[in-house]
Protein backbone atom coordinates (compact mmCIF):
# COMPACT_ATOMS: atom_id res chain seq x y z
CA UNK A 1 0.00 0.00 0.00
CA UNK A 2 0.78 3.57 -0.38
CA UNK A 3 1.75 5.52 2.71
CA UNK A 4 0.93 9.47 2.42
CA UNK A 5 1.26 12.05 5.24
CA UNK A 6 -0.27 15.00 4.99
CA UNK A 7 2.63 17.26 6.68
CA UNK A 8 0.42 20.11 7.14
CA UNK A 9 -1.66 18.27 9.75
CA UNK A 10 1.47 16.62 11.23
CA UNK A 11 2.39 17.98 14.73
CA UNK A 12 6.52 15.77 15.18
CA UNK A 13 5.39 14.28 18.29
CA UNK A 14 7.39 10.96 17.46
CA UNK A 15 4.23 8.12 17.72
CA UNK A 16 4.53 7.19 14.04
CA UNK A 17 8.09 6.91 14.82
CA UNK A 18 7.67 4.47 17.54
CA UNK A 19 5.54 2.50 15.82
CA UNK A 20 7.45 1.86 12.49
CA UNK A 21 10.90 3.87 12.64
CA UNK A 22 11.66 1.99 9.17
CA UNK A 23 9.53 4.47 7.82
CA UNK A 24 8.86 7.39 9.77
CA UNK A 25 11.97 9.37 11.25
CA UNK A 26 12.03 13.43 12.76
CA UNK A 27 14.85 14.79 11.05
CA UNK A 28 17.10 16.82 13.43
CA UNK A 29 14.94 20.13 13.04
CA UNK A 30 11.72 17.88 13.95
CA UNK A 31 10.78 17.32 11.24
CA UNK A 32 9.20 13.79 9.67
CA UNK A 33 10.77 12.91 6.98
CA UNK A 34 9.28 9.45 5.43
CA UNK A 35 11.62 6.80 4.79
CA UNK A 36 9.58 4.55 1.92
CA UNK A 37 6.35 5.32 0.00
CA UNK A 38 4.90 1.60 0.20
CA UNK A 39 4.10 -0.82 3.10
CA UNK A 40 6.35 -4.11 2.86
CA UNK A 41 5.52 -7.46 3.70
CA UNK A 42 7.68 -7.07 6.69
CA UNK A 43 6.05 -3.84 8.08
CA UNK A 44 2.56 -2.88 6.92
CA UNK A 45 1.56 -4.22 10.50
CA UNK A 46 3.64 -1.59 12.11
CA UNK A 47 2.68 1.28 9.63
CA UNK A 48 -0.64 0.22 10.38
CA UNK A 49 -0.44 0.88 14.33
CA UNK A 50 1.30 4.23 12.92
CA UNK A 51 -1.69 4.99 11.54
CA UNK A 52 -3.83 4.04 14.53
CA UNK A 53 -1.70 6.03 16.71
CA UNK A 54 -1.63 9.23 14.97
CA UNK A 55 -3.52 12.19 16.83
CA UNK A 56 -3.32 14.15 13.92
CA UNK A 57 -4.92 11.30 11.51
CA UNK A 58 -1.84 12.56 9.37
CA UNK A 59 -1.06 9.39 7.99
CA UNK A 60 -3.53 7.03 5.30
CA UNK A 61 -2.71 4.11 3.26
CA UNK A 62 -3.85 3.35 -0.26
CA UNK A 63 -4.39 0.47 -2.31
S1 LIG B 1 2.22 10.41 14.62
FE1 LIG B 1 1.21 11.84 13.20
S2 LIG B 1 1.50 13.86 14.11
FE2 LIG B 1 2.97 12.46 15.07
S3 LIG B 1 4.86 12.68 13.89
FE3 LIG B 1 3.72 10.95 13.03
S4 LIG B 1 2.48 11.85 11.37
FE4 LIG B 1 3.18 13.52 12.65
Amino acid sequence: MKIKVDFDLCESNALCEAMAPEVFELDDDDFLVLKAEETTDANVESVKRAVAACPRAAISLED
